[in-house]
């Protein structure tokens, strides 16, 4: 997860937000099955709009595990950091919608969508663009299995909150360890000219301190 700082919120949230997602809660609150679907807003779907806001926030990569570009495996998605399902009226919320990758947003799901009440406090889950963080701060990158684990000398709080994070997103499930050791590979391979464009690398948060 890479430091992001987000941008004002689009006109589209900044005039209809609280609006559409008090319609949005009052139709859950009536009807918990009802499914949520993106509002219009100048003939396009809302999400559609928001994407290149999104996109500009992370420079088009997901903004937990910091992946690029989104491919066959992962795709491009707008994740509700607070559920939608149990927080309706963040539906709409600028400060509450990422751009994400599917394999982050399911695992996140996996967590923290149900309906019972989750074990994990989703409050209490790093945000990319919250005060204070970043990847050193709660992070360090194991570099010989590719796995990212919590900052042994960061605070105790501090270190709950990355170990909850590393879970939540499922940061080192399946072939994530395996696919950083490749970029750092071919990251330390690289010419300077191809290093310097550092929004063409995914997993920016390991080579920040190195350019
Ligand atoms: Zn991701």
């Amino acid at each position: 997860m890479r430091k992001a700082h987000r941008p004002s919120a689009p006109e589209s949230l900044a005039e209809h937000g609280t609006a559409w997602s008090a319609e949005f809660a009052k139709l859950r609150a009536e009807d918990a099955s009802y499914r949520f679907q993106w509002k219009s807003y100048q003939g396009q779907r809302v999400n559609q709009h928001l994407l290149p806001h999104l996109e500009a926030m992370t420079a088009g990569h997901c903004a937990y595990c910091d992946t690029y570009p989104f491919g066959t495996d992962s795709h491009e998605t707008i994740d509700h950091f607070l559920p939608k399902a149990r927080f309706p009226w963040l539906a709409y919320c600028w400060e509450n919608l990422y751009l994400a990758c599917t394999m982050c947003q399911s695992e996140k799901e996996r967590e923290f969508d149900s309906q019972v009440e989750p074990a994990t406090d989703s409050s209490e889950l790093i945000r990319p663009d919250e005060a204070g963080y970043s990847f050193q701060r709660y992070f360090l990158f194991n570099y010989e299995s590719g796995e990212i684990e919590a900052n042994p000398a960061a605070s105790e709080r501090d270190r709950e909150r990355a170990g909850q994070a590393l879970r939540c997103f499922g940061l080192n499930q399946g072939t994530r360890a395996q696919s950083r050791k490749r970029i750092v590979r071919n990251f330390h391979r690289a010419t300077p000219d191809e290093r310097a464009g550092i929004d063409d690398w995914p997993y920016r948060f390991l080579f920040d301190g190195l350019l």
